[in-house]
């Protein structure tokens, strides 16, 4: 066992309770204290006139007691006038001791560090950190100080005090912690050592996150990132898949029977599938299109690969709306080819939900489409060949490691086929799925028009009625989104319906339907059904409409308050319109006044229908974090890394993987264990 390995009460004044702080923030050893980096620094080298702060500055400032005195008011305090040659400020302290109150003696020096605001005696600073100084004593910190994530009654001076400790027993026994990355590799990357890098020198630099230490750092961790995915790959494909070489006769007959022909970019990335299909390795691709490229179409064509290989296929949605639609698809495309394909979603009940189970596990039901419940443990598949899982979200390592398990017969592992709608940059994907292998469809079926957006101010609603009427008078249908303008979900339906209510009233010769969240699937199913029949001309939903509503006829969408949607997510919305040849338009129905970001939100929509631009700017706007989703939380809790300022080290994670897992094999283990936990650490022996 090394130094580093001792438990934190080894260190002097941890006690039980300050370890069981510690623990909170998953600090359980020496190492985890060295290792448990700063959110941010202030600097503290630098002394602040007190003449030149102004509210909301944070700064160093240094003077004389001019009175201390304890006040009365709404809370009673301690207030501290303190003085320099430029100005005066107060201190003030609602919790303080007597001694304290006798520190600040008249006279007395007192340096003190905190954030100036307006207060009923000028500026003021509330409970500062601050220490009197004895005569002749150094200026002020320097180096800049670091902020640690802490939490509740852990101080960030008693934390920056055990790091410090820590550090200290580093220096005195270097061998406890190994470089992770071997020298050569470190020279050839040009890469820092690791101990320099704990320790923080006092350069500007370091605020801005930019240091070369902190680069390192933040690439190790990207790099423990990426070998975990990669490990969880290796172990996946470490067990057989059927292969699945034989699809194309049944391919090219339901090619035929289909009233359009493929897209350049849906041949490539079928290639790309009927590729790895062919293999005894697990397939683990991710497909990456636009709204409306065309994703579905080649989920079908890999399923009948599946099932000419003698194998199942099962298609996996994340909302029961887009299941139920796939299931149409596939049975109304597959039936005629004699496949029969079941449906499985969580409502299924009964002697229904029995009999489908029992068809999936003697194979008589050949393509399964439903939600998350068809990969739960009860369903058993005989021979499951293959998974497609379409808008991946919810969909993580965990899951895919869990899959292994549905094979079922002869122990095999199903191909894996992961769809998404969310356009994500190339060197960004590389790093966020890097167990996965990457096809883009980058071309939309041809004879769309783009949809034309507008942005318009809610009180020219009327004008949208309108437009509404005119639309549907001439034939067309149109959508009304509503969007969460409430926490909870009742509320939004309840909105929802109130919109429906007014719409039907303002529109008497129209047919209007609502769908939301709360209904049961049969009604959604039913309004659904009605629309896509053309009985109804305005459906009013919530976003549950976002993903997969398929209704070409449909070219007006209104979407109201777009300002508190992301961009993919309008991007995906407005997808549902401009799937037919007649021209297509999306209101943006805002309540003004729009903030600055919103305009540029929105300004964004309206300028742009290519879902790679819109990734690209609502990564910028919100950060990877939330368009990656909470799939990744792993990837947006990073403790140093930080996606949007380090991407350019994104391009170096991957080869550096690479020549770690081919020239020091052995180092990658402790490295994710470094900076993902034992759990990740594990991943490879599931
Ligand atoms: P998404 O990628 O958003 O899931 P879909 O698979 O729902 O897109 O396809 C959108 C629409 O485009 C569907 O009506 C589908 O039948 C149609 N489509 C798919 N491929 C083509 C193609 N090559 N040519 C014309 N239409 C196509
Ligand atoms: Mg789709």
């Amino acid at each position: 066992m090394s130094e580093l390995d001792q438990p934190v009460n080894a260190l002097d004044g941890v006690g039980e309770a300050l370890s069981a702080k510690l623990a909170r923030l998953r600090i359980d050893t020496l190492g985890d204290l060295l290792f448990h980096l700063p959110l941010r620094y202030q600097d503290r080298t630098r002394i602040t006139p007190i003449g030149t702060l102004r509210a909301g500055m944070e700064g160093v400032v240094e003077g004389e007691v001019a009175a201390a005195d304890v006040v009365k008011g709404r809370r009673r305090s301690l207030l501290v006038r303190l003085k320099d040659g430029s100005g005066i400020i107060s201190l003030r302290f609602f919790h303080f001791s007597p001694a304290q109150q006798q520190q600040f003696a008249p006279g007395a020096h007192v340096r003190c560090f905190g954030e100036a605001r307006a207060g009923a005696t000028g500026l003021e600073i509330y409970h500062p950190e601050y220490r009197l100084l004895k005569s002749g004593e150094t200026p002020v910190e320097d180096h800049l100080t670091p902020i640690y994530p802490t939490t509740v009654g852990l101080t960030q001076p008693r934390l920056r005090g055990l790091i410090g400790q820590a550090l200290k027993i580093l220096a005195g026994a270097p061998q406890a912690l190994p470089d992770g990355i071997p020298e050569p590799l470190r020279e050839r990357f040009r890469l820092p050592e690791l101990h320099a890098c704990l320790r923080y020198p006092d350069l500007e630099r370091l605020a801005a996150g930019t240091h070369p230490t902190q680069r390192r750092l933040a690439l190790e961790e990207l790099l423990a990132h990426q070998l975990s995915l990669r490990q969880v790959r290796l172990r996946i494909q470490a067990d057989g898949a059927p292969p699945l070489p034989s699809g194309r006769g049944l391919q090219t007959r339901f090619v035929a029977q289909l009233p359009f022909s493929l897209t350049g970019a849906q041949r490539r990335v079928l290639d790309e599938i009927a590729r790895d299909l062919e293999t005894a390795q697990p397939m683990l691709r991710l497909v990456q299109g636009d709204v409306g490229s065309g994703k579905t179409v080649v989920a079908a064509l890999a399923a009948l690969a599946a099932i000419a290989g003698g194998c199942q296929a099962a298609v996996m949605a994340p909302t029961e709306i887009l299941a139920e639609q796939h299931f149409r698809n596939f049975r109304d495309w597959f039936t005629p080819l004699g496949i029969d394909v079941a449906w499985l979603a969580g409502k299924l009940k009964g002697k229904a939900r029995l009999d489908t189970k029992a068809a999936i596990a003697d194979g008589r039901a050949q393509v399964v489409v439903g939600t998350h419940a068809l990969f739960q443990e009860d369903v058993h598949f005989q021979r499951l060949g293959l998974a497609i899982v379409d808008e991946q979200h919810r969909f993580g390592v965990h899951q895919r490691l869990a899959l292994r398990q549905k094979g079922e017969a002869g122990g095999l592992t199903p191909h894996q086929l992961i769809m998404t709608a969310t356009p994500i940059p190339r060197t960004l994907a590389m790093s966020a799925y890097a167990d996965l292998d990457l096809s883009v469809i980058d071309e939309l079926p041809p004879g769309r028009t783009p949809v034309q957006t507008v942005a318009v101010p809610d009180e020219r609603r009327p004008e949208v009625v309108e437009r509404i009427r005119r639309a549907c008078d001439a034939g067309r249908q149109a959508y009304w989104v509503c969007t969460l303008i409430e926490e909870s979900e009742a509320l939004q339906c309840q909105a929802a319906e109130a919109t429906r209510d007014a719409l039907t009233e303002a529109l008497p010769a129209l047919a209007v339907g609502l769908v939301h969240g709360r209904m049961k699937a049969a009604e959604k199913a039913a309004v659904m059904d009605a629309f896509k029949r053309g009985e109804l001309d305005l459906l009013v939903a919530t976003t549950v409409i976002e993903v997969g509503v398929d209704v070409p006829n449909a070219s007006l969408m209104i979407i109201e308050n777009p300002e508190r949607l992301g961009l993919s997510q309008l991007h995906q919305l407005r997808g549902r319109v401009g799937r037919g040849d007649t021209e297509s338009f999306c209101v943006l129905l805002y309540r003004p006044p729009l903030s600055a970001h919103s305009r540029e939100r929105l300004g964004v929509m309206r300028e742009t229908t290519d879902g790679f631009r819109i990734a690209e700017k609502d990564l910028e706007l919100r950060g990877p974090g939330e368009v990656l989703g909470t799939r990744q939380t792993g990837l947006a809790q990073m403790k140093i890394a930080d996606l949007e300022r380090d991407r350019d080290l994104l391009e170096r994670v991957s080869p550096l993987a690479r020549a770690l897992l081919e020239e020091a094999p052995d180092a990658s283990a402790p490295l994710i264990r470094r900076w993902l936990g034992e759990e990740a650490g594990r991943y490879g022996q599931v």
